[in-house]
């Protein structure tokens, strides 16, 4: 075996211990490693779950060195490869590597592994073309998860998959659009972009994430569009810079349907202060965007000084009436083949953190707006409205 040279070896072994394990897991440090010339880190650690596996963390290494790492540690699952300034990659020998990170890398030219096994890929790749991202997806049919992250030249992306589970698209400017063919497609993550066209027939995702660019514009016909193109997932993480971006126009929400109207959990951060006099704004808004949530939480951060944040959160469960008839002529749901909550908001249970005075202007505009609602529960007592007797008595 080629010997290889190394100035540096650093051993991870995070948070255990099981000293046997360990002294096992330092059996994989490759002999080779001895006498190195290249500075190179060696991390070992444990998963999400506690079960070690073995991992490759390849920090500052040149090409020659890569093979040689490689060759001498064949039981790698997970390899992070962190070699700025490198301009290609070949590795083979890895048959039972499941997780391959690439860390930035901008002067990467070319990118191959043999690797038949692996299902999850993090590509934080500048140079990233369309042509090349499809040509890497065609020699790992098995990928379940993929990360894009900073792929300033994609433009658009076509995913032809029936394992892809997990889609990250991070920061990649001049993405235009995404044509997605995964049927198993269950969790979408779209962070720091422009709105994007999305092609699907076939989206049933359980959970998206999803940031805008940051800006203070308000909710426009593109965003809408793209809620709309989500398909409706499960639970939606949505974290926005201010209130007024989840805003729509009134001449929006009088000739648009409302995009998301059967999305059911809701979570939304608001990264800059929402206001007392704001909340109900926020909460009318939201409640045109997903006309039907069952749970709906919001949270907000104030700076309070340079070293204490306070955390704002109020949380909502809402139940509703079955069977109510759609009705004529109503403006809040026209477009929509349900009726919107006004409809038949039965009960809701608020909790707040740090959000007290929030909760009377929101009380107030339920009341007010909730057609045929019984009751608003918060954790010190029930608040009973409107009704008679009967409806009462089935609380
Ligand atoms: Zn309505």
């Amino acid at each position: 075996m080629q010997r290889i040279s190394i100035d540096k070896l650093k051993l991870q072994i995070h948070g255990s211990s099981d000293y046997a394990l360990m002294n096992r897991l330092i059996g994989y440090v490759p002999k080779s490693f001895v006498e190195a010339k290249s500075i190179t880190e060696l991390a070992l650690y444990e998963d999400e779950f506690y079960n070690y596996k073995p991992a490759l963390l390849l920090v500052h290494v040149d090409k020659q060195i890569v093979q040689t790492v490689i060759a001498s540690f064949p039981v790698a699952e997970e390899i992070t490869f962190d070699c700025y300034g490198l301009k290609n990659i070949y590795m083979s020998g890895l048959p039972k590597l499941i997780t391959f990170v690439l860390l930035p890398n901008p002067t990467l030219e070319s990118f191959e592994m043999e690797a038949p096994n692996l299902k999850k890929l993090t590509l934080n790749l500048p140079n990233l073309t369309d042509k090349w991202l499809h040509s890497i997806l065609s020699k790992y049919p098995l990928i379940e998860s993929l990360s894009l992250i900073t792929c300033k030249m994609l433009k658009r992306i076509k995913i032809s998959s029936d394992r892809m589970k997990s889609l990250t698209i991070c920061h990649c400017k001049k993405l235009v659009e995404v044509d997605i063919a995964a049927p198993n497609l269950h969790k979408l993550s779209y962070k720091f972009g422009d709105v994007i066209s999305i092609s699907s027939n076939t989206l049933a995702l359980s959970e998206v994430i999803l940031i805008f660019k940051s800006n203070n514009a308000p909710l426009d016909a593109e965003k809408i569009e793209f809620l709309a193109k989500l398909n409706h997932p499960k639970l939606l993480t949505w974290i926005i810079t201010y209130v007024k971006n989840v805003i729509a126009p009134k001449e929006l929400r009088e000739t648009l349907r409302s995009p998301s109207y059967n999305v059911k959990q809701l979570k939304l951060t608001i990264e800059h202060l929402c206001e007392i006099y704001e909340i109900t704004e926020l909460v009318d808004a939201l409640l045109w965007i997903f006309p039907l949530l069952e749970t709906h939480f919001i949270q907000w951060t104030e700076d309070d000084n340079r070293y204490y944040n306070t955390i704002h959160e109020i949380s909502f469960q809402f139940s509703y009436e079955n069977h109510v008839r759609k009705g004529e002529n109503l403006n809040c749901c026209k477009f929509l083949p349900v009726s919107c909550w006004r409809h038949c908001l039965k009960t809701i249970k608020i909790e707040e953190s740090e959000a007290s005075a929030y909760v009377k202007p929101l009380e107030t505009y339920f009341i007010k707006n909730a057609e045929i609602l019984r009751s608003i529960q918060y954790s010190e007592g029930l608040v009973l409205l409107k009704q008679d007797k009967d409806q009462e008595l089935e609380l």
